[in-house]
């Protein structure tokens, strides 16, 4: 078992160089410049280790035979497909290539992007004997190591890259999947905080409301980071640049809050029934808060922000607390 695991490793520790080598070579210009394009550099390229699979899909297993793998072996690493008509062939190909490291910096696991509009969008390595999605982080090998008081939770590996460049090295992906508890837990080994920097459409904001518990329950704080009107931390430092950026950090929502506001974004706020229900379910949230002390510190926040327009008072706030 542990000999498993550990030609599993090698093998797409081979592979990694593999694509690295093959963004270098003039069949994977291509990839090079797609990636150029997008705006980083030579250095950022070399530190994530990025690659390129080429377009004809059989130069991996290729390479990989060349160094005497068994095709059991090959096929437990997630890289290839395996049908009848082509046997085993390489499952990417023309697309540029994200290895995924674990904290220790062994690749675990790749992603691959189309350059273009092609679908899928990416395509990632299955979960294997080495990798586990739901207890690895894209970028956390490199975020571990910066002294932040706190991690940013982005989406993607574009998100990840584009902000290590801009300077802000603590950035980290869950990979193509929603957090859980186990990247709880991970990311509480390395910080007490966590910023959400999820993509400004439903699906973000969804996302952002589902791991605010997870966080939550494995003791990690969370703040949410608005990047209005832009789709995501990529989009928004190539068009406003690393010290706007660093502002809206600066401006985080406590995660608390931003369950309400996103509760008030739900009722028609200009009807006194609409404003009834909205009251309704900030009781409903302030009764999740098992600390007293904690849960007045959110009813004098509520009552703050809405007094002015609703008339609400801290008193009526707690009442309907109380008489859930
Ligand atoms: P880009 O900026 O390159 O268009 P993105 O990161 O903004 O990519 P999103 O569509 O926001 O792309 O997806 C976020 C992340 O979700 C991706 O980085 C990838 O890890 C994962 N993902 C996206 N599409 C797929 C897919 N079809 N299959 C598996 N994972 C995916
Ligand atoms: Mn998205
Ligand atoms: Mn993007
Ligand atoms: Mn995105």
């Amino acid at each position: 078992k542990a000999e498993q695991r550990a030609e599993l490793l090698e093998i797409n520790k081979q592979a990694a160089q593999y694509y690295y080598y093959q963004l270098r070579t003039e069949g994977g210009k291509i990839g090079y410049q797609y990636l150029s394009g997008r705006g980083l550099s030579e250095e950022t390229m070399r530190k994530f280790g990025l690659g390129y699979s080429d377009k004809f899909g059989g130069g991996l297993y290729k390479f990989l035979k060349s160094k005497g793998y068994s095709d059991e072996r090959l096929r437990e690493s997630g890289l290839f497909n395996v049908d009848e008509r082509h046997g085993m062939y390489d499952k990417f190909w023309n697309r540029v290539i994200f290895p995924i490291m674990d904290v220790n910096n062994r690749v675990i696991g790749f992603g691959g992007r189309v350059m273009g509009d092609g679908k899928p969008k990416y395509l990632n390595s299955p979960e294997t004997k080495i990798f586990d999605k739901s207890r690895n982080l894209y970028g956390l090998n490199i975020a571990r190591t910066t002294r932040k008081k706190y991690l940013i939770l982005c989406e993607g590996y574009m998100d990840v890259i584009s902000m290590h460049q801009a300077g802000f090295t603590n950035a980290v992906a869950s990979l193509g999947t929603a957090l859980t508890s186990g990247h709880a837990s991970l990311l509480k080994r390395y910080t007490q905080e966590v910023l959400l920097l999820y993509d400004s459409d439903e699906a973000g904001i969804r996302a952002a409301l589902r791991g605010i518990p997870i966080l939550r329950d494995a003791g990690v704080n969370s703040r949410v980071v608005n990047l209005k009107p832009y789709k995501d931390p990529d989009e928004f430092i190539k068009n406003m640049g690393a010290e706007a950026f660093e502002e809206r950090l600066r401006q985080a929502s406590d995660s608390f809050m931003f369950r309400v506001s996103i509760a008030e974004s739900e009722f028609s706020m200009d009807e006194p029934q609409g404003q009834n229900r909205f009251f309704e379910r900030c009781a409903e949230l302030l009764l999740e808060l098992k600390d007293e002390l904690e849960r007045n510190l959110y009813i004098e926040a509520i009552v703050k922000k809405y007094r002015g327009q609703y008339g609400v008072s801290v008193e009526d706030l707690r009442k309907r607390v109380n008489t859930l």
